[in-house]
């Protein structure tokens, strides 16, 4: 409702776990902060309006998982920061990379017993610049917002799981994995389909070039990454129980560009030895081996010698992530390919050498 934009609707996306909205729509006026310290200095002005986060990832941050870091906070714990000070609803600005429209989800932290629960979206990009032009013209025209989303009860499902024999210690094993679930709005190919074909992309390559690891490389394709992690805890829990050792864990779940690095987490003789093994991992365009963050999953496997997570390029990665720009036309082969072929090497030497 406004004077000047009455009519015009804006491009939203549910966030995970956010509550709907249910049969009616809810009606309010908008206040726009950056960040929290914001909202909290402004918090009398906040009751029975819809909080509109707009801080956009920063541009300037070289690294995008950094800049994806530094905004992704008003997506999680928005709706429960805006819900302590009587806010009814939450937007906030995509946070991506690329300046189009399409709005990007992700998951919500749990809502919070003593808070009233507020449904939360994602405006696109655009839209968002959109509305806080709208605001500067009219500070107190109001949102119609209205969504249809629920959060169903837990079924049963599972981690996906194949083996490539080890020849001498069977026991001894080399996890390389994806996560096969993904948000509804793409289809996850990025994230984290094509993390997956890669590593099952390991097992095909040793098979047809009839090599055969002393140790086991296991295959697995993870499921419910996005929305709890339950895959990566139930088997970081196996693996805490089971005789078998597992001696490594490769991740790719960065999407599937242009190989760059790995990022190991283990002692620093143990990332020593991985960095020996660079000249060899060269040959599939691996530039760098450095100590850093492995993955979500693979990182709930406890007693691990490393944990390694594979680096793509990264430029490109926040412009589809979690929208329905992440489509399979936009995974390029021969990228992807050459991720699979960086994670086999690794794989193989893992297996072979440590
Ligand atoms: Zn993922």
């Amino acid at each position: 409702e406004s004077e000047f934009f009455e009519g015009r609707e804006l491009e939203i996306l549910a966030l995970g776990r956010s509550i709907g909205t249910g049969e009616k729509e809810i009606t309010a006026e908008v206040i726009e902060v950056k960040n929290f310290d914001e909202l909290k200095e402004r918090q009398k002005e906040v009751k029975g309006k819809i909080v509109f986060f707009s801080r956009p990832h920063d541009m300037g941050t070289v690294n995008t998982f950094q800049g994806y870091g530094d905004a992704v906070n008003q997506r999680s714990q928005g709706a429960i920061e805006a819900a302590k000070f009587g806010a009814v609803g939450v937007l906030i600005r995509s946070v991506t990379t690329k300046h189009d429209n399409v709005p990007h989800t992700g998951s919500m932290n749990n809502y919070v017993d003593s808070l009233p629960e507020i449904p939360a979206a994602s405006l696109g990009f655009l839209d968002a610049d959109f509305l806080s032009d709208a605001l500067k013209k009219d500070s107190i025209l109001k949102l119609k917002m209205k969504l249809n989303c629920k959060t169903l009860p837990d079924i049963l499902s599972y981690n996906v799981i194949a083996d490539y024999k080890g020849t001498e210690k069977s026991d001894e094993i080399i996890v390389v994995a994806g996560h096969f679930d993904s948000w509804d709005a793409g289809c996850g190919a990025h994230d984290d389909g094509g993390g997956c074909i890669q590593a099952f992309e390991v097992l095909d390559l040793f098979k047809r070039l009839s090599i055969k690891p002393k140790r086991t490389i296991r295959c697995i394709f993870y499921i419910n990454e996005e929305n709890g992690v339950k895959g990566g805890i139930e088997y970081g829990n196996y693996a805490d129980t089971t005789r078998e050792k597992h001696i490594a864990a490769i991740e790719s779940d960065r999407g599937v560009f242009t190989p760059v690095g790995f990022a190991v987490t283990s002692d620093s003789l143990t990332l020593i030895k991985l960095q020996n093994w660079l000249p060899i991992l060269e040959y599939a365009g691996i530039e760098w081996i450095k100590a850093g963050g492995s993955g979500v999953d693979i990182s709930q496997i406890k007693n691990t010698q490393a944990l390694i997570g594979f680096v793509p390029d990264d430029q490109r990665y926040f412009d589809l992530h979690h929208s329905a720009n992440d489509v399979f036309e936009e995974v390029h082969p021969r990228e992807m390919e050459l991720g699979a072929a960086a994670i086999a090497v690794m794989a193989f030497l893992l297996s072979e050498e440590l």
